[in-house]
């Protein structure tokens, strides 16, 4: 097949239609051309996959910002970012039919996060998956109308999950947070200082009434024959077995920072490392939302609004209220990441016959022989699947430590695309060389 390359130049380029992304695009325009991509068919990102364009219309509204639905807008759905060159100021991307060289001058990621998935024995069976992961099939029409689910894991993610479940039908058994009780009600209390967090959590929480909440819990098998029948959930310290057709299961959040890494933007910590201004390493590259930190939605609305309005030119005293807001909604994720903090307990969940590497079928009992990332990469192919280790690396994070097991060099395409797009732009880059 003969793939066509088709070049674009923009002003601001953002990546990721999330919310940090909308918010990014309103406030730019209000003097500069913005071209939104996002790999998905529509904007929302993960909160608001699905919704109308007069909710996120709604949903983004920051009166000191200009209009999402600005001419100066072009949205582009159903394109993938495999690679950027900081330097020419250029991404390559793929989409269903073709390839992408886009030019830009100024450019935000808003690329978002993944759920942290940990293995547990019988994990891989049909109808376990990811909180996130079932609640966008739901969303999407999956019928869980009378299923019995089973959600499970760590951090608020979980009763809004749940939620959705709860009203498209499902009996939600019960919830299963890894946090222990006394974190779980010191986070509760803080949220006095966010009182609209406080009032949506307790809403979520009467509507959920008769489902019960469980601290101390997590997963520690999946058990069944053709499909999922059964989770056994250790509770303070006791196992527990749920009879349920569904897990639905997340240990939090992994911010999805290759791109970013890729172009070379220097990193603090597990994110992508930012200034005041949103601004990475990289001259003309942002960073916006989950990618900079896991801190719920209002942060990723302030600091896409943040990036947008230094972009846009907004003014100081605008970008100054924006700011403030992100300054709170930073304390907010601090505390959000010190309460549901991972317990050591969930290092250990997998046994040797556990496979951690599903796209290469690899077990826990062959990786744990190795020291470091690379060496199990190497001897046992984990990683090098069509996920390129997004899930296996982030386990092996928590299961055997940071140090030694991030995964190395990332390197383009940052996801896998087929050989001819690569072929169509490796060709193009040697001609404008
Ligand atoms: C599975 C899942 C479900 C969630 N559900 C909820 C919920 O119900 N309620 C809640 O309060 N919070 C939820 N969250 C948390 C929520 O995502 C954040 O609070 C907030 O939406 C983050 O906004 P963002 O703009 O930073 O990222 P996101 O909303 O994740 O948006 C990032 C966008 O970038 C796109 N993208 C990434 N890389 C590329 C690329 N290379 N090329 C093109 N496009 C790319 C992604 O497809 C995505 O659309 C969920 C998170 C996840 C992972």
């Amino acid at each position: 097949m003969n793939t066509s390359v088709r070049h674009i130049e923009a002003d601001v380029v953002i990546v990721g239609a999330g919310p940090a992304g909308l918010a990014a695009a309103r406030a730019a325009t209000q003097s500069r051309s913005v071209l939104l991509l996002d790999d998905n068919p529509a904007a929302g990102g993960q909160i608001w996959r699905g919704a109308s364009e007069r909710a996120l219309q709604s949903l983004t509204r920051r009166r000191e910002t200009g209009p999402l639905a600005s001419p100066r807008i072009q949205r582009m759905f159903g394109v993938r970012i495999f690679a950027g060159d900081a330097a020419r100021r250029a991404l390559r991307a793929e989409t269903a039919t073709g390839a992408l060289q886009i030019r830009y001058r100024d450019l935000v990621l808003a690329t978002g996060a993944r759920e942290l998935f940990l293995p547990v024995p019988g994990w891989t069976l049909p109808n376990v998956m990811g909180a996130g992961g079932l609640q966008a099939m739901v969303k999407g029409g999956l019928p869980i109308a009378g299923k019995r689910i089973v959600v499970a894991g760590s951090g608020p993610l979980l009763l809004a999950v749940a939620d959705v479940l709860r009203s498209k039908g499902a009996k939600v058994v019960a919830i299963a947070e890894q946090a222990p009780a006394r974190a779980v009600n010191a986070f509760a209390w803080s949220l006095l200082q966010h009182p609209a967090k406080l009032l949506q959590a307790a809403a979520l929480r009467t509507m959920q009434w008769g489902i019960p909440y469980w601290t101390d819990a997590w997963p520690v098998a999946c058990i069944g024959n053709q499909q999922l029948e059964r989770v056994m959930v250790m509770r303070k310290g006791r196992r527990v077995e749920l009879e349920c057709d569904y897990l639905a299961c997340g240990f939090g959040l992994v911010p999805n920072t290759e791109l970013a890494q890729q172009m070379g933007c220097a990193m603090q910590g597990d994110f992508v490392k930012v200034n005041d201004a949103q601004l990475t390493s990289q001259p003309h590259v942002y960073c916006a939302g989950e990618v900079t930190g896991i801190g719920g939605v209002q942060k990723s609305l302030d600091e896409g609004g943040v990036a947008g309005s230094v972009l846009g030119a907004a003014p100081v005293t605008a970008l100054a209220a924006l700011q403030r807001s992100r300054a709170r909604w930073r304390r907010f994720e601090a505390s959000l990441n010190h309460a549901f903090a991972l317990r050591p307990e969930l290092s250990t969940l997998a046994d040797d016959e556990t496979i951690v590497c599903r796209c290469e079928d690899v077990t826990w009992g062959r990786i744990r022989a190795h020291s470091h990332w690379l060496e199990a990469k190497l001897h046992t192919r984990c990683g090098m699947g069509p996920c390129q280790g997004r899930i296996c690396g982030a386990a092996l994070g928590v299961m055997r430590g940071k140090t030694g097991w991030q995964v190395e060099s990332i390197r383009e395409p940052v996801f896998p695309v087929r050989a001819e797009t690569l072929a169509a732009l490796g060709a193009r880059r040697e001609e404008n060389s």
